[in-house]
C-alpha cells in the first residue's frame, strides 16, 4: 500500500503537543478560498514553480509536488525523531490536504505508530465518511479539527462543500472521548461576522465535553504568491490579515465559553 504525501516536516511544534513529525497528505475534497497550501489540494502529483534564493539572486525551478510513499518509508521518517518525541510529550501528526481522503493509508500509519508507542494526531477538515472516522478513532489520540463556517450556504460558497457531514463527524468524535483541539481560521469579512461567531460559541457550548481541550484561532495571512506558483486562481486578492487587537478581542470572547483559546497553532 502507498500514499501520496507532499511533505514531511520534522520538529513541528504547532501541530499538537510536544515536538512532532508532521506528515502532509496530498489531496483535499474542499477548496477553501483562503487555503494556505494550494499545492496540497489535487490528489495527484503536480508541477509547481519553486523560488530559491542564493545570496541576492533568485532562481526559479520547476518541481514535482507529491510522491508516493510506503508505510515503512513514512514510519522510518517518524522513528528518526522518536527520542525527541518521547522527551517532549510529542508524536506524529497527519495533516494535509485532507488525510482522511486516503483513509486506508492513514489507518495503516496510525496502527504502526501505536505499535511503536507514538502519540498520534489527525489534522482534519472533518469531511469524510463516518465509517472511516469510526475505524481510525481507536488509534488516534488527538484530533485537530477545523471549523470554517457554521452557515451551510456560506460554507458551500467558500469551500465548495456543505458543512453538514463535518458537524456530524465532530459530534461523533466529541462523543467518543478522544481529545479534540478545534481550529478556526479567522478570515476578515468571510467568517468573522458576529452572527457566525455567536453560532460558533453556541456550537462549542452545546458540544463541549471534557475532551474538547482547546480552540485555536488561526489568523488569515496572505498566500497569493503560492497560488501563482502552482497556477491556481486566488480569490482573496488584497485581503488584509486581522489586526492583533482584533485577534485578542476574539480570544477573550471565546474564552468566555470556558474553552482554553489560543491565537495561532
Ligand atoms: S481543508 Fe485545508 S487543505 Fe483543504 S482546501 Fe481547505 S484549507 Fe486547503
Amino acid at each position: 500500500m502507498k500514499g501520496l504525501i507532499f511533505d514531511i516536516k520534522r520538529y513541528a511544534i504547532h501541530d499538537g503537543p510536544g515536538i512532532r513529525t508532521t506528515v502532509f497528505f496530498k489531496g483535499c475534497p474542499l477548496s477553501c478560498w483562503w487555503c494556505h497550501n494550494p499545492e496540497s489540494r489535487s490528489p495527484k502529483p503536480e508541477k509547481a514553480i519553486k523560488t530559491v534564493r542564493i545570496g541576492n539572486t533568485e532562481f526559479r525551478r520547476e518541481e514535482t509536488v507529491g510522491r508516493y510513499y510506503s508505510v515503512q518509508e513514512v514510519m522510518a521518517a517518524i522513528l528518526r525523531d522518536q527520542v525527541f518525541m518521547e522527551q517532549s510529550g510529542g508524536g506524529a501528526t497527519f495533516s494535509g490536504g485532507e488525510p482522511m481522503m486516503q483513509a486506508p493509508f492513514l489507518l495503516a500509519l496510525l496502527k504502526a505508530c501505536k505499535t511503536e508507542g507514538i502519540h498520534t494526531a489527525v489534522d482534519t477538515s472533518g469531511i469524510a465518511a463516518r465509517a472511516a472516522f469510526r475505524r481510525i478513532l481507536p488509534f488516534t489520540d488527538l484530533f485537530l479539527f477545523d471549523l470554517k463556517h457554521l452557515d451551510d450556504q456560506k460554507h458551500r460558497e467558500y469551500t465548495a462543500a456543505s458543512n453538514r457531514l463535518i458537524l456530524e463527524n465532530l459530534r461523533l468524535i466529541a462523543e467518543s472521548g478522544v481529545d479534540i483541539w478545534l481550529r478556526v481560521p479567522v478570515i476578515p469579512g468571510y467568517n468573522d461576522d458576529e452572527r457566525n461567531l455567536e453560532r460558533l460559541r453556541l456550537f462549542i457550548k452545546d458540544n463541549q465535553r471534557s475532551n474538547v481541550r482547546r480552540l485555536s484561532l488561526l489568523p488569515y495571512h496572505p498566500v497569493e504568491t503560492k497560488y501563482g506558483r502552482c497556477n491556481q486562481e486566488f480569490k482573496l486578492t488584497d485581503l488584509e490579515p486581522p489586526s492583533r487587537e482584533r485577534m485578542l478581542a476574539l480570544q477573550k470572547a471565546f474564552e468566555s465559553t470556558g474553552i482554553k483559546t489560543t491565537i495561532g497553532g
